[in-house]
């Protein structure tokens, strides 16, 4: 069975890909379970920087196929902002809470269109030299004014998605999949590897 090692430790993430991409012969393994230690570091000015520079590097490391991915949240009040700094908005690394409320600052008093948002997801894999194949999916919303729901991770407590009534943190995983940024760029991924 060929080995795909996916660029993340991140098992939410992990366990994401492995379904949406079970129908293929692939032995699917986390950088740990491939026993790869590596600090890549993301300073790419795009998601799809970040996740090719991600990618590539492993790929040099092992030869195999990689999948890497970048994602966060622009939202338009903010000219794109956190973008890829998501994860450290507030300072710290992976910090929800204080990304969280510093989102909410920065958006105090801004009312409907000035809280519009999206997630970005792009996705790159490198599938041998001569190959690799680059995707990004997207998800609409608005930035609430106060967190709702407890399921998710990162800025979904504040992710409305107004068709729904609900935040990305209301719904469960299999609602979220079908219609996140990740869910979607790993379906168009899907389809390219289809015509491989
Ligand atoms: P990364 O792609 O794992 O580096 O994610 C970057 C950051 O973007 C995360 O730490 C979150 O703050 C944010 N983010 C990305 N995807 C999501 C999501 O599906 N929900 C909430 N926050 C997300």
């Amino acid at each position: 069975m060929k080995k795909l090692i996916v660029a993340s430790n991140n098992q939410g993430k992990i366990k994401e890909i492995k379904e949406i991409l079970k129908s293929f012969d692939l032995e699917i393994l986390s950088l740990k379970e491939a026993e790869i230690k590596v600090d890549i570091v993301e300073d790419g000015e795009t998601f799809m920087d970040n996740a090719y520079k991600k990618a590539y590097e492993i790929y040099k490391l092992t030869g195999e196929m990689v999948l890497s991915d970048d994602s966060g949240l622009m939202v338009d009040a903010l000219n794109g902002a956190p973008g890829v700094f998501s994860a450290r908005f507030a300072g710290e690394h992976g910090n929800d809470k204080k990304n969280n409320k510093k989102l909410l600052k920065l958006l105090k008093g801004k009312k409907n269109e000035d809280r519009k948002a999206k997630f970005v997801a792009a996705m790159v894999l490198i599938v041998n030299g001569n190959n690799t194949i680059k995707v990004q999916g997207e998800a609409k919303g608005y930035i609430i004014e106060d967190e709702r729901g407890n399921n998710g991770f990162g800025y979904d407590p504040l992710f409305f998605i107004p068709e729904l009534n609900k935040t990305f943190a209301e719904l469960d995983g299999r609602e979220k999949n079908s219609i996140s940024h990740r869910g979607k760029a790993l379906e168009l991924l899907k389809d390219k590897l289809k015509k491989l």
